[in-house]
């Protein structure tokens, strides 16, 4: 029997399987030839699984470097004591270059106004000022157009207090196996990467590549790979889960807090989208609701499992709080579900027993992808590292 911890507060928790990281991220490292790196991606929190915890168990694991998304991340894992190389994989606003200087946290660069307030500010504080060169190739998002690479360096590398720690790139279309574009930015990518060479500046470390790329093209791993969403043990796409296993981290749990025996007839919810059907049917309640990252699109329409049986999710989605059916008719055709009591134990996402619900099972109720169902899941709840 499987002992599950509780949060004291509240009868809900975000449950993370630091095992299942480690051997994930083993399983990244392993892809990678000797010497070339991994970075982590942590952002949003380690898309929802907690930066913090997850880049100590990813570190002691093989990954060499990190990355987020906003200047509040990095900070937050500067403040948590993470000594280890850090990127923010967009340009910040120019207001915060003193935080970056003094918090050693490096920007991706593609505008000459930041570069140089940020060589000027690093200057300053007698520092220089580590950054990654991002470079458009076709995602049509963010960096120096890949045509522009040797112009704009030369732009900005008679600064001092400036130097380049890397030079990215990001794909569009790296999920799909033998993708045209993906082919086209690789190439768009490395046209500029060897002019930048040949015109005798140094690139640092040359990286493009996403966890699905990482696993679909080990020809373009380079200097070093960004994995992100494969590390939580979630496949980026059908076409790498014959690839690679991975386990998922992530999963979310809640008790009962209330049971009742509603008479046939009675609505459930704001709305009464619901309303109970036959007798001997049990309505539980558990306290996940959307603000907890269970979206209000998947009322009526998901399961939940108890007692490693699944029960059908009833009536709308409230902010804090959701309800679900339990038949418990000895008459029915089916084997009837034991009764449910106060206090057991609910897993909303995960495996009980036997039955498994997966991000990618709520995902496609939302019509969404798993990134977005466990960021969403990190937001309030309480996080458990088991
Ligand atoms: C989010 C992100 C990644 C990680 O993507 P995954 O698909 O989660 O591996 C890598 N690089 C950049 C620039 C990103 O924004």
């Amino acid at each position: 029997m499987v002992q599950h911890r509780c949060p004291d507060t509240r009868w809900s928790w975000v449950e993370i399987n630091k095992g299942a990281l480690r051997r994930n991220t083993r399983a990244f490292k392993s892809l990678l030839e000797p010497g070339v790196r991994m970075m982590a991606v942590v952002k949003a929190d380690a898309y929802g699984h907690g930066a913090v915890e997850c880049a100590k168990v990813m570190h002691a694991a093989g990954a060499d470097q990190f990355a987020v998304a906003t200047v509040a991340e990095g900070l937050a894992l500067r403040e948590a004591g993470i000594e280890w190389p850090i990127l923010i994989l967009s340009e910040p606003p120019m207001e915060c270059v003193q935080t970056l200087v003094e918090h050693d946290i490096m920007p991706s660069v593609y505008t000459q106004e930041f570069a140089l307030a940020y060589g000027e500010c690093a200057a300053a504080f007698g520092k220089v000022g580590k950054y990654h060169l991002a470079l458009e190739t076709g995602m049509t998002r963010i960096g120096v157009d890949w045509r522009h690479a040797v112009e704009f360096r030369r732009g900005i590398d008679f600064h001092r207090g400036l130097a380049c720690a890397g030079t990215f790139t990001h794909f569009a279309t790296a999920d799909v196996p033998g993708d045209w574009t993906f082919a086209l930015q690789y190439r768009r990518f490395t046209e500029a990467v060897s002019a930048m060479r040949e015109a005798s500046i140094d690139c640092g470390l040359v990286h493009c590549d996403n966890t699905p790329a990482t696993i679909l093209y080990p020809e373009t791993h380079l200097d070093m790979c960004r994995v992100g969403v494969g590390l939580y043990g979630m496949q980026p796409a059908e076409s790498t889960r014959p690839r690679i296993s991975l386990e998922p981290v992530m999963s979310v749990r809640a008790r009962v807090t209330r049971v009742v025996y509603p008479a046939v007839g009675t609505g459930v919810s704001y709305g009464q989208t619901y309303s109970v059907g036959r007798q001997n049917t049990q309505i539980a309640t558990i306290p996940v609701g959307y603000a907890d990252g269970l979206s209000r699109s998947l009322s009526d329409k998901m399961d939940v499992l108890v007692h490693g049986t699944r029960c059908k999710q009833v009536g709308h989605i409230c902010m804090d709080q959701c309800m679900f059916a339990v038949n418990v008719d000895p008459r029915r055709a089916v084997r009837p579900m034991d009764e449910v009591s106060y206090g057991d134990l609910v897993t909303v996402m995960g495996a009980d027993g036997e039955e498994r619900i997966t991000a990618e099972e709520l995902a496609d109720i939302r019509e969404t992808i798993n990134y977005e169902v466990t960021c969403n899941f990190g937001a309030r709840l309480e996080k458990v590292y088991v």
